[in-house]
This record gives C-alpha cells, structure tokens and sequence, in this order.
C-alpha cells in the first residue's frame, strides 16, 4: 500500500518533471524534409534540432544536451536500429530516451524498437497529439529517473554525493590509483558553538556553504561527499606532491576567508580541519586510507585547527 503522503510526493514529483519539460532538446532524425517539418511544427514548444543522416546525429549529441531522439527506422548512411544501437554503446548517450519513428507495425519489427532499447515508437504520418502525449511521458519519465537518482547519490542538504555513493565511486579509482591518489578527511571546527549561537539552520548554512566553496576549489574530476554530520571527504590525484598541497591549501584559505551572510545583515565565517592521506603500499584498501586521513584529522584538531596534517613515510 502506497500511503497517502507518499502518493503526495510522487504527484508533487511528476508535476514538477512536467514543468520542467520546457526548454528541453529533441534531436529529431529523418531524411524527409516533410517529417522535418512536421515535427518541427508539432514540437513548436521545444528546442527541436533537425537531423538527416547518423552521422549527424552521432556528431550533435557529442557536442549538445539532448533529452530525446526522434529516430526514423529509415535514414539514408545507416539504418534507425543500427544508430539505436551505436547511441545505447555510449556512456555519455544511452540513456537519452529513443522514440522510434516507423512505418512498419507488424509484431516483430515493434519487438525490435523494444529490444534495442527503444522507448517507444510512433507511426507514419503523424497524429500531433499522439507524438505530444508520448514525447511528454519519456520527457517525464526521464526528469523523474534523474531526480530519483540524485535523491539516492546526492545528500539532501549539501547536495555533493552522499556516503554510499562516495564508496561506490571511491573503489574503482582506489585500485586503479597508485601514490597518485589522496584522501581528504574534512570537518568544520567548532559547528557546534556556530549552532548554538546562532541556531540551528545557520548551522545548515555553514554546512551547504563550504560544501559550495569546497567543490569550486576541487580539480573537477575529484570525488566530493558527505560522510556524515559535518564530515565531508574527498579523493584525487595529483601528478605531485606539491600540486596536492596546494590543492589543500586553496580549500583552507577559500574557506576561512568566506563570510557567510545571514537574514539579519549579520555575517559569519568559520574555518575547517583536514587530515591527508596518500595511497603509500601500505594502504591496501580504501577503508585503510580514510582511517589514516581520519587520524591526521584528529591531529590537526588537536594542532588547533584551521589547518591540515599529513604523514610522510
Ligand atoms: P570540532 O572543531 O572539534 O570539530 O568542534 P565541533 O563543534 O564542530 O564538533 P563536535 O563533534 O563537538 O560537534 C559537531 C557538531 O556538528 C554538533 C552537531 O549538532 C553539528 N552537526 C552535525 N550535523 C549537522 C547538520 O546537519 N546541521 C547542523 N546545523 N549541525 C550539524
Ligand atoms: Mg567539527
């Protein structure tokens, strides 16, 4: 049984994916200037960009955001399926939604749009508010699997990614790093006095702020998530060992010098603790690493905060 606040959400939830259809992209592909036009005149509300042969389409979705395909089974330098197939490959493409543009109808060929992974299929000529209804729903379906996946990666009040994906992303790149890789265990110093003297939601502040702070500072393809409280981590590589300290620093430095502004005009700042580790031999599993990270962290705590530890070996 569904409960009536969870259906609430769920209704909330699929309202806001619709609203949030406009101004998205549809890549539509079609040798025939006339399906062009049509299409282009039905989708009037969207961003529709046309395209007539796969080669084309292969070099769009390289270099823009598209959120559907509208695919004809038939263009001229390779068949729909065979571009279906080459776009489910991709990483970067195989989740955009297919919608199959066809004019064959029979069991196996609808089998077939299913099994390459298409999501749907509409029928030659078009029926305007058939093609609507259907680019709607994917559209829908789409926004509500991405908000989906960044309540079950994201942490809800920093949004960097939470705990569990922070793992999930951290081991791959542990075993496939050398001594290249560091750990950054980070904590805010004194939360709990910011808390206590100013209320709990500034506290909420300070925390999404040097999450905010933080993230800007990090080399993009760094790993950045919430563990816990006011404990955030972070790994990346570094092609020295110097370069990794600055990195270090930059995050010290950005953050203390942040004033947080509040409601009221008042301001705040704080300053954060971080303890490093780096992936010496020794280290022989991700968890080992963060522990190391997390002693460091206690000693610069200990040091007087607002400043970082690492061990040499
Ligand atoms: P230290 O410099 O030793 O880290 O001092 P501290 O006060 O930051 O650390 P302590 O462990 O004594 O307290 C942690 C504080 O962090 C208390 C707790 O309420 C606060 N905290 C943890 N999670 C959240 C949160 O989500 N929001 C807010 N506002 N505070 C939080
Ligand atoms: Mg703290």
């Amino acid at each position: 049984m569904v409960f009536p606040e969870k259906r609430a959400a769920i209704r909330h939830l699929a309202k806001k994916c619709m609203d949030d259809n406009k101004n998205k992209t549809i890549l539509v592909i079609d040798d025939t200037e006339r399906n062009l036009d049509m299409a282009r005149s039905i989708l009037q509300d969207y961003d529709v960009i046309p395209c007539t042969s796969g080669a084309d389409a292969l070099k769009v979705v390289r270099d823009e955001q598209i959120h559907l395909i509208l695919l004809n089974t038939h263009i001229p330098d390779m068949d729909g399926y065979t571009l279906c197939r080459k776009l489910k490959q991709y990483p970067n493409t195989q989740e955009i939604p297919i919608i199959f543009i066809t004019a064959e109808t029979d069991e196996k060929s609808i089998e077939k749009v299913y099994d390459l992974g298409g999501a749907d299929y509409v029928t030659q000529p078009f029926k305007a508010k058939e093609l609507l209804a259907r680019v709607r729903v994917q559209l829908q379906v789409q926004e509500m699997i991405r908000e989906l996946d960044m309540m079950a990666t994201r942490d809800v009040l920093t949004r960097v990614l939470n705990r569990k994906r922070f793992f999930e992303l951290g081991e791959p790149l542990f075993n496939a790093s050398g001594s290249e890789l560091y750990v950054l265990m980070i904590d805010i110093d004194y939360l709990k006095k910011i808390n206590d003297q100013y209320g709990h939601d500034v506290g909420d502040i300070v925390l999404k702020t040097v999450a905010n702070v933080i993230k800007d500072v990090l080399p993009p393809d760094a790993i950045f998530g919430r563990m816990g409280g006011e404990d955030f981590s972070v790994m990346y590589t570094a092609q020295t060992h110097e370069l990794s300290m600055d990195i270090v620093s930059d995050i010290l430095k950005t953050v203390a010098e942040t004033q947080i502004l509040l409601k009221d005009g008042s301001a705040v700042s704080c300053t954060i603790s971080i303890g490093i580790g780096r992936k010496y031999p020794e280290f022989n599993s991700l968890g080992s690493l963060l522990q190391e990270a997390d002693i460091t962290l206690c000693q610069a705590k200990e040091s007087g905060r607002n400043t970082s530890i690492f061990r040499d070996r």
